[in-house]
């Protein structure tokens, strides 16, 4: 109780951040639209987000873009515009190939190439990555020394949770540094809360638009109150674009990707006045003053590899 009061009147600025990629970019349709469909495709990635932008800027929210190369090299007007906005740069790759499935020199070339042209189109320094479905997992550990080596400060790309495709459940639930022979990385997981031996996901994506978003405002709460940490919350541009052209996926794949689209700006909306939001440059940057300052919260992954 004390700490509940404590943060209601000291509210704590959350993580928001934007993976940007077009709708048929999305690994549930890996197979469905192959790499060389993508030119042929009708494109709605420019105009949600910068409805996205403008959603933004009526909450005043600064946010991170974790930008697809591929979309950086087609449309670098639009990471100009997202720098020039106030906004974050940062890297989801460049093809959008999930982590594991890659080489180690494969995944070198991505994220190096995504890097580059990112930077070149904001005009900044590109920092953080995340992966296309968050898949490092234990399967593709050595990623992260990839990504020390290629220069980004930043990961968020481990979910401390079970799920078919991704997830490292026993991995810690708050940021994180991972130290390596070729330098340190901080580790930016998104948000979960504990729900008895499970880590339930509570900040984005499919949670947050198939779930009521009651289930949402709890979690980020209750990340808020009890732990008195910040939630890192994501979401796509195709999320709040309902007449998006429909592809065939499975019955799960098109569950998960067509659930609730109409409803998601609204709900969008509603967090973005009940909640207070920050780029996740300002977490990471609170959280290495925070390692610096007691070495306890610079935690180890609990293996090795
Ligand atoms: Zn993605």
């Amino acid at each position: 109780m004390e700490r509940a009061k404590k943060s209601s009147a000291e509210p704590i600025v959350n993580a928001m951040s934007v993976d940007v990629e077009d709708y048929f970019h999305v690994s549930v349709f890996d197979g469905i639209v192959p790499r060389t469909e993508w030119d042929a495709m009708e494109s709605r990635v420019c105009t949600n987000t910068e409805r996205l932008l403008d959603i933004f800027d009526e909450y005043s929210v600064r946010s991170t873009f974790f930008v697809l190369g591929w979309v950086g090299e087609k449309y670098p007007a639009l990471v100009t515009k997202i720098a020039a906005r106030g906004h974050e740069v940062a890297s989801h790759g460049y093809a959008h190939r999930l982590v594991y499935d890659q080489t180690p020199a494969a995944f070198r070339d991505d994220v190096r190439r995504a890097k580059a042209l990112l930077e070149e189109a904001s005009g900044r320094p590109v920092v953080g990555y995340r992966a296309p479905s968050y898949s490092i997992t234990p399967r593709s550990l050595w990623a992260l020394d990839v990504l020390i080596e290629e220069g980004y400060q930043y990961d968020s790309s481990i979910f401390p949770i079970r799920h078919d495709r991704y997830g490292i459940p026993v991995s810690d639930r708050q940021p994180y540094r991972i130290d390596r022979n070729g330098g340190s990385l901080i580790e930016v997981p998104g948000s979960t809360t504990r729900l008895g031996p499970m880590n339930l996901p509570v900040a984005g994506g499919g949670y947050f638009r198939i779930l009521p978003y009651k289930w949402t405002h709890w979690g980020i709460r209750r990340v808020n109150e009890q732990e008195g940490r910040p939630a890192v919350f994501y979401l796509h541009p195709w999320e709040i674009d309902p007449d998006q052209p429909r592809l065939h996926a499975g019955r799960l794949g098109r569950f998960r990707h067509y659930r609730n689209l109409d409803s998601t700006e609204q709900w969008l909306r509603q967090l973005l006045s009940d909640f207070r939001f920050q780029p996740m440059q300002a977490l990471v940057n609170d959280a290495r003053l925070a390692f610096a300052q007691d070495s306890r919260f610079a935690l180890s992954l609990p293996y090795s590899w």
